[in-house]
């Protein structure tokens, strides 16, 4: 069990991505084909609970999980194709800072995720155009 912990922490710590369970378990399973998805679930939960990974929803019903620790960032969602695209912006992290002190918080965390279409997917045809 402690082993099947130790790869489940591998696959996330490797991830660059945003994995769901299913895609935790598809990964940790290539590693240890005895890992059951209940195990991953289990772990997944145990992990977030302890604070090394964090979950994110980003509206496509599936919880995601990324490990804690890495730069802070914030992540912009493409509603089209569900491509999660991580950034940072000082301007916007200094604002946040500046709502919370004006509302009289010391801010200690924050989450922001927006949610769009890209702009060559919104504009009519070039043919249509012309
Ligand atoms: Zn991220």
């Amino acid at each position: 069990m402690t082993e099947q912990r130790r790869v489940i922490a591998r696959v996330l710590s490797a991830a660059d991505d945003h994995p769901d369970v299913e895609e935790v378990y598809r990964r940790a399973v290539k590693i240890d084909k005895h890992i059951s998805l209940s195990t991953v679930y289990r772990t997944v939960r145990l992990f977030e609970e302890a604070g090394i990974v964090e979950r994110h929803d980003f509206r496509d019903g599936r919880a995601r999980y990324e490990e804690v620790g890495k730069e802070h960032h914030d992540h912009l969602i493409n509603v089209h194709s569900g491509e999660v695209i991580e950034f940072r912006n000082d301007q916007i992290e200094k604002l946040q800072e500046l709502v919370a002190r004006e509302l009289g918080f010391k801010l200690i965390d924050h989450r922001l995720e927006l949610y769009g279409v890209p702009l060559e997917e919104t504009k009519p045809s070039d043919s249509e155009e012309e």
